[in-house]
């Protein structure tokens, strides 16, 4: 593909957690030239504010009003360096990693009018193209039509020791076992819900990164996209 084809592109990662998505999506975008969004940063930072609000995450109508009351910016200008989440102007990116985050998020993520405003949110941001976006409906949902579209997995094995080793740089305290139990129960809420679910695009290409280190997987991608999907 043309260098300026390149630039505009428009690419979708979608995946199970722990399969690497946002740091793969990251590494594409960084050598691509392109912006990175994290479409799970977004979900994220509410489930923060209805946390810190003290809301209850089941809600519908309480979490519509919240976000209306919201603002979620993610800035990702500087391409070197890991996009940063705002949340009513204050940086949230390390807090919305917190594992108690990952447990609210699943409810936050089934709300269908949640997933309604977020989704335009995020093609706004796609406007243009030049973009890699990583989440669980981009593909099917949110930008169907994509130049590349990866559906990114690995053993759950993998994905949890990922996850373990990722909560453990951070300081927070977990053990494997529960770690696997966050992943399996986040995981199942988000094949399972009815708006939305994780699923792969027909029109996607299935990366198992199993055993693959993330500078080979960004390199099988940049093929790809070099190739034109
Ligand atoms: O990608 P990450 O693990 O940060 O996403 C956190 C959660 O946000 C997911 O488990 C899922 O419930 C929700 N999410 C979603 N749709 C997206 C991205 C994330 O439902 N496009």
């Amino acid at each position: 593909m043309s260098e300026d084809g390149l630039k505009k592109m428009i690419i979708a990662i979608d995946g199970p957690a722990g399969a690497g998505k946002s740091t793969i999506a990251k590494m594409v975008a960084d050598k691509l030239g392109l912006k990175h969004i994290d479409t799970g940063a977004m979900y994220r930072a509410l489930a923060l504010k209805a946390m810190r609000e003290g809301k209850d995450c089941t809600d519908g109508k309480v979490l519509i009003d919240l976000l209306s009351r919201s603002k979620i910016e993610i800035r990702a200008d500087n391409r070197c360096s890991p996009a940063v989440i705002l949340l009513d102007g204050e940086d949230v990116s390390g807090e919305i990693r917190l594992p108690e985050i990952n447990h609210k998020v699943s409810q936050v993520a089934k709300v269908p009018e949640i997933r309604r405003e977020l989704v335009k949110l995020q093609r706004e941001l796609a406007a243009g193209g030049g973009v890699v976006m990583d989440g669980r409906d981009i593909g099917t949902i949110v930008l169907p039509g994509a130049d590349i579209k990866i559906y990114l997995t690995a053993s759950l094995e993998e994905r949890v020791r990922r996850r373990y080793h990722e909560l453990i740089q951070r300081g927070s305290p977990t053990s494997l076992a529960e770690t696997k139990k966050q992943v399996v129960d986040r995981d199942r809420g988000d094949r399972e819900r009815k708006t939305g679910p994780l699923r792969m695009a027909p029109d996607a290409f299935y990366l198992d990164t199993t055993g693959l280190t993330p500078e080979e997987i960004t390199a099988k991608i940049v093929r790809l996209c070099d190739e034109g999907g």
